[in-house]
């Protein structure tokens, strides 16, 4: 069974970055405003996740890592949200299957903070001979993440992620987007044995995401993008986004989508985007491309991949063209 278990969680967690992903958004599902990100040799000796979110009740600490366990079904638009984006209750699971996961977590109604380790979906003694309960000890509000080791118990995955920079790169590209998505969020990602970071932002209430690119892709790219929309309510699909609209030379193309408020990769979009900057754009240079897409979630498909990260949706080729459209016209006032 554990074997099975582990298969499937491989599926879901294929490299540190997909591991980092579901942890943020666990974070960002908690009302965090500071999610600080540690990582080791690109997340895979350690991924650790710091947030002042809600926290996690002591009760439900020897649940949280089973399979399919959830807090998040309550309400209608979550039901909707897993129509849109297919497992819930996998991702803490999954970690724990493939990486030795230690969680650490305060709710603001509790007096002390507990720790609790994790090993196959189940809580684990932290050295051997110790009893599995969760310990109390001190901590602030929030929840510390720590995966370690991760595929330590899947030789043949752990030999595909050798390169250490690449991995690394992957992490500060993510945490990157999901800091601009969620430009009141203030988002930390260092190394551990290094003090400046890698990635680092100020949210607050009034931080805009062009003030976030700004900071991460310099301001000459910020100042020259141009917030853009398109919605069609027959279609049921609303486009707001931010383009570049100057011949800037980014030293490659930025394309970056969240469709219903997720991370996701659309290639369709992407490439139909692209191209159309590809008329205005003179040799060498690149456009920057942010797109916010809502989508009725019954018409998405992401089933096309385990990771439920590329994404197929019904009505593609109308919306990519309206959105183009849009684009094309901007583009035509704005690039000489
Ligand atoms: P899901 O996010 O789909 O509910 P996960 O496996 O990602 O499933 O998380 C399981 C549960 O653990 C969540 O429903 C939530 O209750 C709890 N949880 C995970 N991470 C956090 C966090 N950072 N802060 C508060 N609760 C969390
Ligand atoms: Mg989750």
């Amino acid at each position: 069974i554990d074997v099975i278990n582990r298969i499937s969680a491989g599926e879901v967690i294929q490299r540190p970055s997909n591991a980092l992903k579901e942890l943020i958004e666990n974070s960002l599902d908690a009302q965090s405003t500071v999610i600080k990100v540690t990582v080791k040799d690109g997340g895979l000796k350690l991924l650790q996740i710091q947030d002042n979110g809600s926290g996690i009740k002591k009760d439900d600490l020897d649940i949280v890592c089973e399979r399919f366990t959830t807090s998040k079904l309550q309400k209608f638009e979550d039901l909707r949200k897993i129509e849109t984006f297919g497992f819930r209750g996998e991702a803490l699971s999954s970690i724990s299957h493939v990486s030795h996961l230690k969680i650490l977590t305060k709710t603001a109604d509790s007096n002390c903070a507990y720790r609790a380790y994790y090993a196959d979906g189940k809580l684990a003694p932290s050295t051997a001979g110790d009893t599995i309960d969760p310990k109390p000890c001190a901590g602030v509000n929030g929840t510390q993440i720590t995966s370690e080791d991760l595929f330590f118990n899947v030789p043949a995955r752990k030999k595909v992620l050798r390169n250490i920079l690449e991995e690394h790169a992957r992490v500060v590209d993510l945490v990157r987007k999901y800091a601009i998505f969620n430009s009141k969020v203030s988002f930390i990602l260092k190394k551990a044995d290094i003090s400046t970071p890698d990635v680092f932002t100020q949210g607050g209430e009034g931080t805009t995401e062009k003030e976030v690119i700004s900071l991460i892709y310099g301001s000459e790219i910020a100042k020259e993008l141009k917030e853009l929309s398109s919605s069609n309510d027959k279609l049921e699909y609303k486009m707001t986004g931010l383009f570049s609209t100057t011949n800037l030379s980014s030293k490659k193309p930025i394309f970056i989508l969240f469709i219903n408020n997720r991370l996701v990769d659309c290639r369709n979009l992407k490439l139909g985007l692209e191209q159309l900057y590809t008329k205005y754009l003179s040799k060498g240079a690149y456009p920057f491309i942010f797109v916010r897409l809502s989508l009725n979630p019954r018409n998405v498909d992401v089933n096309i991949h385990p990771t439920k990260s590329e994404v197929r949706f019904l009505y593609e080729d109308q919306i990519i063209e309206l959105i183009q459209k849009v684009v094309d016209t901007e583009l035509n006032l704005s690039i000489l």
